[in-house]
């Protein structure tokens, strides 16, 4: 379907790289694609032609959802700033996989980045907080 002559660009702001969630503009959330040429896109100068490459590949994967999927996980490794099990401030270790380590089969019952009470279904289907994104 599509010529790989064109790319694939945010709608929007009329970046690849916005698509491709490397760089997502304002808009991006409600953006749709289009596809451009490259001629185009090097007229318009708005980002390194290395983001042009490969449309096809970009096209199938929906990177957007791969990167925000990639940020969620990120927040494991921020520092903790509320005990996950007691809800109380300092939690210690407070790197999130220490703590499991230290604290072994603790349930967690609070979000320990945002100190907010976990939804019960969420603490029975995953005790120890390995999804919690924010
Ligand atoms: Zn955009």
């Amino acid at each position: 379907m599509s010529d790989s002559n064109k790319v694939v660009v945010c709608d929007a702001c009329l970046q690849a790289s916005c698509w491709q969630g490397e760089f997502m503009c304002e808009k991006s959330r409600d953006a749709g694609t289009i596809e451009k040429t490259r001629a185009e896109l090097a007229k318009l100068g708005l980002e390194h032609p290395h983001y042009w490459v490969n449309p096809r590949y970009w096209d199938k994967k929906k990177p957007k959802v791969a990167d925000m999927a990639k940020s969620k996980l990120a927040i494991q490794d921020d520092r903790m700033l509320i005990d996950p099990a007691f809800g109380t401030d300092k939690p210690y270790p407070s790197h999130a996989a220490q703590y499991r380590e230290y604290h072994g089969r603790c349930a967690w019952l609070y979000n320990p980045w945002t100190g907010k009470d976990r939804h019960p279904s969420d603490i029975g289907s995953d005790p120890t907080g390995l999804a919690i994104c924010k």
